[in-house]
């Protein structure tokens, strides 16, 4: 009798024991677990940006392919509207210009027409043409400042990755559709001209077309009229009288193409023009469209904690222009600016110092 109740006792004392090592291997097994679930999503930079952008990254993902896909339909699309909207003003306005204006008046047109024209053509094939800087693979070669996720590889300032190109592009400021290229170091300035000269090309033809406009739209609604009444004309077979006479097929498509050609270039002229300005506000404080993100969020941040933010790339509003176009005398206004002028931009894109004909000194200013 003792000796069964020594082995219950002993039974016992080893199911609690067995039952403690399972539970004890259990909490080893959940803790290792949950070590491989941290370590496999932990990541010290992890914020509210990071998340939104993951849960964004599908739509990210679309758009990136479709931007891709489409970027030869978009040049293409550029390239058709242009050459159409060239083709109506050498068909219909120029010999009207020729008709109507003194020699004075047809020699600024022709002059300014053209002068226009070659600085659209010449700065979107460079825009289109010329990369925009790509931080070297040597590693010993590029200072860096960060790592980029995505091409595991050293970042320098002002760098950024394109998701569209799968690359890190130097002075990244965006990528544009329309080019189907990048804008970054070597192509902003061409970027940037393009959208002034096309801007300006599409104003200029808004304004010389404004009277064709004006008599091709009066002409079209009496067209319409008139249709209206030779269907009346038609049905009413008591009437003896003949139709009005109307516009013949050369006319309509006259009248149609002049206001095409208003139509489109006042949209664009309102559009562009819009964009131009405020690349033109983000030249004049030497920043990028992506600095002009990170640089707000900087000045809130430092503000907040009684400091002052200074963007480390502004040489001044005159300064900054001067770098971007890189008027280094005052002849290059001319010859570099207001003349097609393919030179290079100032620096490597790796490292941004001032140059030495920039004499601008930051003053500590808060946030505008
Ligand atoms: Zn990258
Ligand atoms: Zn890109």
């Amino acid at each position: 009798m003792k000796s069964s109740r020594r082995l219950f006792l002993r039974c016992l004392r080893l199911g609690r024991r067995r039952r403690f090592r399972f539970l004890k291997h259990l909490v080893v097994y959940l803790r290792y677990a949950r070590l491989c679930i941290v370590s496999l999503t932990y990541n010290s930079f992890t914020n509210s940006d990071v998340i939104i952008d993951s849960l964004f990254e599908p739509i990210y993902w679309l758009v990136d392919h479709v931007t891709r896909w489409f970027g030869i339909v978009f040049v293409a699309l550029v390239i058709i509207l242009t050459s159409s909207i060239v083709l109506i003003v050498y068909i219909c306005l120029l010999p009207l210009i020729l008709q109507t204006y003194h020699t004075g008046w047809i020699c600024w047109h022709v002059a300014y027409g053209h002068w226009n024209l070659i600085m659209i053509v010449f700065h979107y094939y460079k825009a289109i043409t010329t990369p925009p800087g790509y931080p070297s693979q040597v590693e010993k070669e590029v200072p860096s400042v960060s790592v980029c996720r995505k091409c595991i590889a050293h970042k320098p300032a002002r760098t950024h990755h394109c998701s569209i190109c799968s690359r890190c592009i130097l002075k990244m400021d965006h990528h544009c559709p329309w080019l189907n290229n990048c804008v970054g170091h070597y192509n902003h300035r061409y970027f940037f001209s393009f959208c002034l000269f096309m801007t300006m090309g599409c104003i200029y033809c808004s304004i010389s077309s404004r009277v064709m406009f004006k008599e091709a739209y009066a002409a079209i609604e009496k067209i319409k009229h008139q249709e209206k009444e030779a269907l009346q004309f038609a049905s009413n077979e008591t009437y003896s009288q003949t139709p009005p006479p109307t516009f013949s097929f050369q006319e309509r498509i006259f009248h149609k193409c002049i206001i095409y050609l208003w139509v489109l270039c006042s949209s664009v002229a309102l559009a562009l023009g819009a964009l131009t300005l405020w690349h033109a506000m983000l030249i004049t404080r030497g920043e990028t469209s992506i600095e002009r993100h990170i640089n707000k969020k900087e000045r809130k941040r430092l503000q907040s904690a009684g400091k002052v933010f200074y963007n480390p790339y502004n040489n001044g509003r005159c300064g900054n222009w001067k770098v971007f176009f890189g008027v280094e005398t005052k002849q290059h206004w001319l010859t570099r600016v207001i003349l097609p002028s393919s030179h290079l931009p100032y620096g490597n894109g790796l490292t941004w110092n001032a140059p030495s004909w920039i004499t601008y000194k930051q003053t500590p200013v808060f946030a505008i």
